[in-house]
């Protein structure tokens, strides 16, 4: 019933979060928030301008907490754990909070988690509790960079790059090549997090805030085993975009442009597997990103998907607020 509870509300949910000002005396775009998962947002150095509304199925103002978040993400977690695939995403302009969504400001350590440390956790309790059915904890960690996909658990990351295949007997897209960890533990967990967050800073000291221009993608596989047998197999995808705000092309060259190119292409081809999903098309086109190949199990289908629109509210970042907003209003059903 309370999966079934679930889906009648769609398998497509958008929540925006704007994050605080980080100077409280410049200006927000940010005109109103409503209840009922609406904002609305204006420029203020053009007061006489049209405000734009737009609707979500939540949204989360500059004061909600971690834990106000991870309570509406939470149902999804139990699906997991009931055998369906999830995946949850990050989008918005570098600095409006994404990380701080997904992993929280202290790496696992404090108060101020994010979604990956609560949904691990709490899938140690609810698989744990669970009376009849044995399970396995799995997780692996990978970054898509320059549509390279690197695996983010092995010992020497840098030298490897993975194949997404076909897997022969279900035909859904795997790693079989990525490390795979076993783990019993948040602690297990936290432990991953950091040799993946490390991995990922080290091999590419050349580049400052490489984090802003990949994506990282912690895949944790659930795995049931009945008492009588039957197994299941699933899926929760917890996915840190890489920036998605324009580069400006006349400054933009050489490395720089290649990475830009191929984050507007992977998120362009996010935002076509989404719009595609919500308006019930029959083909969806996964295959033309590496990120949508990755994620392809996890969106449509059964699969239940939650995109986090994250908003820098500084009236600077007025432009990039708009395309944000344009783009998980693309993706809502609501
Ligand atoms: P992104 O990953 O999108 O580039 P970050 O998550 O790194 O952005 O956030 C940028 C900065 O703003 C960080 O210092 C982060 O701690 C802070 N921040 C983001 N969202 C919030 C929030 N909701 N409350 C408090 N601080 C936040
Ligand atoms: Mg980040």
């Amino acid at each position: 019933l309370y999966n079934m509870l679930q889906e009648l509300r769609g398998n497509i949910r958008v929540f925006c979060r704007i994050r605080p000002l980080f100077d409280s005396t410049s200006r927000s775009t940010i005109d109103c928030i409503g209840e009922d998962g609406s904002v609305m947002v204006f420029d203020p150095l053009k007061p006489q301008s049209t405000r734009k509304v737009f609707q979500f199925n939540k949204v989360f103002g500059p004061k909600a907490t971690q834990g106000d978040v991870y309570k509406e993400t939470q149902s999804l977690i139990r699906s997991v754990v009931d055998g369906y695939n999830v995946c949850i995403f990050a989008y918005g302009q570098t600095g409006s909070g994404k990380t701080h969504t997904m992993y929280g400001p202290s790496g696992g350590s404090g108060q101020d988690n994010g979604i990956n440390y609560m949904a691990l956790n709490d899938l140690f309790h609810i698989s744990g509790a669970r009376e009849n059915v044995k399970y396995q904890i799995n997780v692996q960690m990978v970054e898509i960079y320059n549509e390279q996909v690197r695996d983010l658990l092995a010992e020497d990351s840098s030298a490897t790059r993975l194949e997404i295949r076909t897997c022969t007997s279900n035909g859904q897209m795997t790693l079989p090549d990525a490390k795979m960890l076993l783990v019993g533990s948040t602690e297990d967990v936290i432990n991953a997090m950091k040799l993946g967050e490390t991995n990922r800073a080290s091999s590419f000291t050349a580049m400052n805030d490489r984090s802003s221009r990949s994506h990282s993608i912690l895949i944790v596989h659930v795995h049931g085993e009945e008492d009588s047998g039957e197994v299941t197999n699933s899926c929760l995808y917890l996915v840190d975009l890489a920036g998605s705000e324009r580069v400006d092309r006349s400054e933009a060259t050489g490395d720089r442009l290649k990475e830009a190119q191929h984050i507007n292409k992977s998120l362009s081809c996010l935002g076509d597997v989404i719009t595609a999903l919500a308006q019930k098309n029959s083909h969806i086109p996964y295959r033309n990103s590496k990120l949508t190949q990755l994620l392809q199990k996890s969106l449509g289908g059964n699969a239940k998907m939650l995109m986090f629109a994250h908003i820098s509210p500084e009236v600077e970042s007025f432009t990039e607020t708009i395309s944000t907003l344009k783009f998980a209003q693309r993706a809502s059903t609501v």
